[in-house]
């Protein structure tokens, strides 16, 4: 016979809801979870909103993954290994590092929420820049931290001086920048290290479509943390690997707040297989970025200011045909390539993003069906 169910079949209700969240910790409850980008399922669209890669990884990843799994999945029995230890090995060699430099972990998400196990609560304020990555305000509530935030204005140049009197014990820095796509400069990074006396960490998620990147000053500045991801040049987005590179001592930090296992067998061969295919790796990101460079150039060619993207996707003003710009007019350019299937990505809720629209670097296909709905947008609004 039947017993009743464990939770309501419908939705649950607002006396029912507040009971069970007064159970949880007062800064649980009030939590705001992070929104991601639209997955849409069914097919037709030109999806352009969450920056993945609009090729397939190298072909050496498949192969790896059904290596792993083999014939009758017998090795999924078992434990993945602890430490990622043949991939911390094998990222710490592509770095010129030692394994002791590097900490793997489920996404890159996954080591910029361990940082902040680490390094905040409610007196040791992270900083980080707005607008950047909007994890980081997420991961400070789930850590119930303080939080330093520092505006940028639509220069998007860095703030050196109040970045460093931002008094936080951490400091995440995305570079280069999302949504904006503007790197900083190593001399910036270093004008701030040598007065600022927290952990520094560079989120470069983008670096691989950069001119310049952190790694080189890991060796002279022990402060230093910096994020890579397998998720956007390596298009494994769906794999989940990301990792620090950072002084032993950080990384010891890292290794004691993470779960032992956070890394699955698939997931650590997957990203083995793809770090090591670098002729794969190095034209994946060539295409991208001459794609990249030809529509930052289409758009200033039709007087749409666009900034100087070092990523894999471009922040860009759309203009109507009265030469108008700002958030009405970048809602009018969303909802028209929306209405098109053509997902972009709008953020209305900061003046200083809610003008623009974040494109991701698609095929030229891609680029080119998003380039026509955005002319013929244009035209009508
Ligand atoms: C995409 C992105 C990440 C997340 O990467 P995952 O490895 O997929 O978790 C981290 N930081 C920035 C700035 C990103 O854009």
């Amino acid at each position: 016979m039947r017993t009743a169910v464990p939770w309501p079949s419908g939705p649950a209700t607002d006396v029912e809801n507040s009971e069970l969240q007064s159970l949880a910790l007062p800064h649980v409850a009030k939590l705001h979870a992070y929104t991601p980008g639209l997955q849409p399922t069914e097919p037709g669209w030109t999806k352009l909103n969450t920056n993945e890669c609009p090729y397939p990884p190298s072909p050496r990843v498949a192969e790896a993954v059904r290596r792993e799994v083999g014939e009758s999945g017998a090795s999924l029995r078992l434990y993945p290994n602890p430490t990622s230890g043949l991939l911390r090995a094998a990222i710490a060699a592509h770095h010129g590092l030692q394994p002791a430099n590097v900490c793997i972990g489920n996404g890159s998400d996954e080591i910029l929420n361990l940082l902040m196990r680490c390094f905040c609560r409610p007196d040791r304020s992270a900083g980080f820049m707005l607008p950047s990555y909007s994890l980081y305000p997420v991961l400070v509530g789930v850590q119930d931290g303080a939080s330093t935030v520092i505006p940028f204005d639509r220069s998007m140049k860095l703030p050196l001086d109040a970045m460093i009197a931002s008094g936080s014990r951490v400091f995440f820095l995305t570079s280069p920048n999302a949504p904006t796509g503007v790197a900083f400069a190593n001399a910036d990074i270093e004008a701030i290290l040598a007065r600022f006396d927290g952990i520094l960490v560079v989120d470069e998620a983008y670096a691989p479509f950069a001119r310049e990147n952190a790694v080189g000053l890991l060796a002279r500045h022990p402060r230093l943390v910096v994020v890579r991801t397998f998720s956007k040049a390596y298009a494994l987005a769906g794999i989940r690997v990301g990792y620090a590179l950072a002084h032993p001592d950080v990384i010891g930090l890292l290794d004691r707040v993470r779960d032992s296992y956070n890394v699955s067998r698939l997931s650590q061969a997957a990203a083995l297989a793809a770090l090591g295919d670098t002729a794969y790796h190095a034209n994946v990101v060539v295409r991208v970025c001459r794609t990249r460079d030809h529509y930052l150039k289409v758009l200033g060619d039709v007087g749409w200011f666009t900034y100087p993207s070092q990523a894999n996707f471009l922040f860009t003003e759309p203009r109507n045909a009265r030469g108008e710009t700002g958030p009405e007019v970048a809602k009018s350019a969303y909802d028209y390539l929306c209405a098109h299937k053509v997902l972009v990505r709008h953020f209305p809720s900061h003046a200083l993003t809610a003008p623009f629209l974040r494109i991701s670097v698609g095929t030229d296909d891609e680029m080119l069906v998003l380039w026509q709905n955005l002319q013929s947008w244009q035209t009508h609004a």
